[in-house]
């Protein structure tokens, strides 16, 4: 956009009225300062003296403050003093005349000069006001988040200089936005609502003839990184239509009302380029709910005002859709969500198992890859992913194959990279004692053995003692053998059972305990708790809600919402909870501690092992066989 010309505009603008100034300024006081130099200043009866004595060769009166200034003496001896008139002496000019002074009036322009007195007594402080305005204003965009302090400037008065009001959306033809609904795997339930905003922008006539009114706006709501940006931009490239984009924290400013104008030209562009999507990008930044309390932002309740009220005016037989996205829905104002604004809201949810192997597939047909990949088992092996994770282990494993010279990325690429998504980059540089190593092989095993007897636990896949950059010393993958929605009471159970299985194995065997159960304690306790504050699977307190999740789709705990004599019976039954874990997980070691040797010892050895290896070992007959082992997973 013109944007930056606007920006150069200005400020050239400001430096050449700067420099001016600095001239004018400087030029009057070098002016005085000439006619000063070794002035000497001298009584009017001193001068009169001197005229008559005939030293005087030469006088200016300035008219504008009655002084005189005059000279004695000539070439090297000359000399200047200055003296004030006296006032009203009428014979002067004849005492000068009559000594043969050359005399001379300098009646200075005093309009002239009263503009420059004005010029620089307010125009130089006001500039200054403004530059440092100007300065400060950027700064603080540039440090601050969404949710500054407003500040108020004179009402904002700074915003004159045009182009400040601008939206500073981004503008993209819809056929170049180069997405469409091809480009998105899974979401099927998305696209499918969005395909009415789709023909409805491709034709709105059709949709005015019979008096069908368009939903104005849509709201994708989901976690990060699952496509909602990319939905909203399909939607562009499906209709053809020109689709503006702008981040809702772009509306954010210091100023109060600036936002708000903002708003106000991001519509009128829009409706000049109707039939068009405005795509708004996380905006709970402006879209946060207005309360009542005394730290409101005065700046971001504007901005919304005119926000709402733009959604309400706009003409949308023209074929105007908003879009919004945001991965806080629970922080927007209800008002947003009311009908005639964003009535359609869209759950842009995490994909499945299919969905996962889908985007995969998409973003595999952009590498180069060897024949009989198995996307499948990356798809298994990363419940939880979101799209954004998922191209990103594509990519991953692109550079590997690069980094080891070939020019098809393998299936072995491929589940590094998974590794490296969920754990980190093999980290060279970390290197172990024989010591910890075997503690933290006995450590994974121990994770792995639980597992492996626990009914409802997804059978192992890998255990490595590799560390890892996010600090992981090592991990044991579990991967589930289908995908399932429910988590059952037992389930939890036998996972927090898996998850203390670590720390059982480092007490079982070296009856002492290390930092590397952090992670593992972290992940339990949370669990634990949210079976007895949310899923009501404690004996104790029943199916009785007693916090709710912060954000749904941020994870970040829960927020308790019961009495405080409650919280302390909660942290009671939460630590009985792990507790219970612990004990089965050590019961379980006990009772497998030959296989936990065993186990242990190989993976010392082999650094990683897969589950297959794990599994036989574990299962293998030698006297020595696991109680109660699961039925292998086919
Ligand atoms: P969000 O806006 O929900 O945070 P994005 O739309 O920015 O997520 O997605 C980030 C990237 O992840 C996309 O550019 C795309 O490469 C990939 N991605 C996410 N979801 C999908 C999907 N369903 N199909 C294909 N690629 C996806
Ligand atoms: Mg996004
Ligand atoms: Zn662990």
């Amino acid at each position: 956009m013109d944007m930056n010309e606007n920006k150069r505009r200005r400020s050239m603008l400001l430096y050449i009225l700067i420099a001016l100034i600095a001239y004018l300024a400087i030029s009057q006081t070098l002016g005085t300062n000439l006619t000063a130099r070794q002035v000497q200043d001298v009584s009017y009866t001193e001068f009169l003296t001197m005229v008559d004595q005939d030293q005087v060769k030469k006088v200016d009166l300035n008219t504008g403050d009655n002084t005189l200034t005059f000279t004695t003496g000539e070439g090297e001896s000359e000399k200047i003093y200055e003296t004030t008139m006296w006032p009203g002496d009428s014979t002067l000019i004849e005492r000068l005349d009559e000594h043969n002074v050359d005399a001379d009036a300098n009646i200075p322009d005093t309009s002239g000069d009263m503009w420059l007195m004005l010029l620089i007594s307010y125009g130089l402080p006001i500039l200054i006001f403004l530059g440092i305005g100007w300065w400060l204003n950027r700064r603080m965009k540039k440090a601050m988040g969404d949710d500054g302090p407003s500040m108020n400037f004179g009402g904002g008065g700074f915003g004159m200089g045009g182009g400040l009001g601008k939206s500073n959306a981004k503008e993209i033809k819809g056929e170049e936005t180069g997405v469409t609904f091809k480009d998105v795997a899974g979401q099927d339930e998305a696209k499918e609502s969005l395909q009415e905003i789709v023909s409805f922008l491709k034709n709105p006539e059709k949709y005015n003839e019979i008096g069908a009114r368009c939903p104005r706006g849509a709201l994708l709501v989901g976690p990060p990184g699952t496509g909602k940006t990319l939905l909203a931009k399909a939607v562009a490239g499906e209709a053809g239509v020109t689709f503006f984009q702008i981040a809702g924290s772009a509306f954010v400013e210091m100023f109060v009302g600036r936002g708000a104008a903002k708003v106000r030209d991001l519509f009128k562009q829009a409706s000049e380029k109707a039939p068009c999507i405005v795509f708004i990008d996380e905006i709970d930044a402006v879209g946060k709910r207005r309360d009542s309390s005394l730290s409101s932002n005065d700046e971001r309740e504007q901005t919304l005002n005119q926000l709402l009220s733009e959604m309400d005016g706009f003409d949308n037989h023209k074929g105007i859709v908003v879009l919004a996205a945001t991965n806080r829905p629970e922080t927007l104002d209800q008002a947003l969500l009311r009908p005639g604004r964003f009535d359609r809201r869209i759950p842009v949810e995490l994909p499945d198992l299919a969905g996962r192997e889908a985007i995969l597939k998409i973003h595999a047909d952009d590498v180069k890859m060897e024949r009989g990949i198995d996307l499948g088992v990356v798809a298994r092996s990363t419940p939880g992913a979101s799209g954004a994770d998922l191209a990103n282990i594509i990519n991953e494993a692109a550079l590997r194959a690069v980094r080891f010279g070939r020019n098809r990325v393998t299936q072995e690429d491929l589940l590094e990279s998974v590794d490296v998504v969920i754990a980190g980059e093999k980290k060279k540089s970390t290197v172990l004692s024989q010591h910890e190593k075997e503690v933290v092989s006995y450590h994974e095993t121990g994770h792995a053995i639980v597992a492996a007897m626990q009914k409802g636990s997804a059978p192992v896949s890998k255990i490595t003692i590799v560390p890892r950059t996010s600090g992981a010393l090592g991990f044991t993958m579990q991967v589930e053998e289908d995908e399932h929605f429910l988590t059952t009471r037992q389930e939890a159970k036998d996972k927090i059972a898996v998850l203390c299985g670590g720390r059982a194995a480092e007490e079982l065997i070296f009856n002492e305990m290390t930092t590397g159960a952090s992670n593992d304690i972290e992940k339990a306790t949370q669990l634990a708790r949210a079976m007895v504050t949310q899923y009501g699977m404690s004996e104790k307190f029943g199916m009785v809600q007693l916090g709710q999740p912060a954000s749904r789709y941020l994870g970040g705990g829960s927020q308790l919402t019961c009495s405080e004599g409650t919280a302390q019976e909660i942290d009671a039954e939460v630590q009985r909870l792990v507790e219970e874990g612990h004990q089965t997980a050590l019961r379980t070691l006990r009772e497998n501690r030959f296989k936990l040797h065993e186990i242990a010892h190989y993976l010392q050895k082999k650094e990683t092992i897969t589950g297959e290896e794990f599994m036989n070992i574990l299962t293998r007959d030698d006297g020595f066989a696991p109680k109660m082992p699961k039925p292998p997973a086919e």
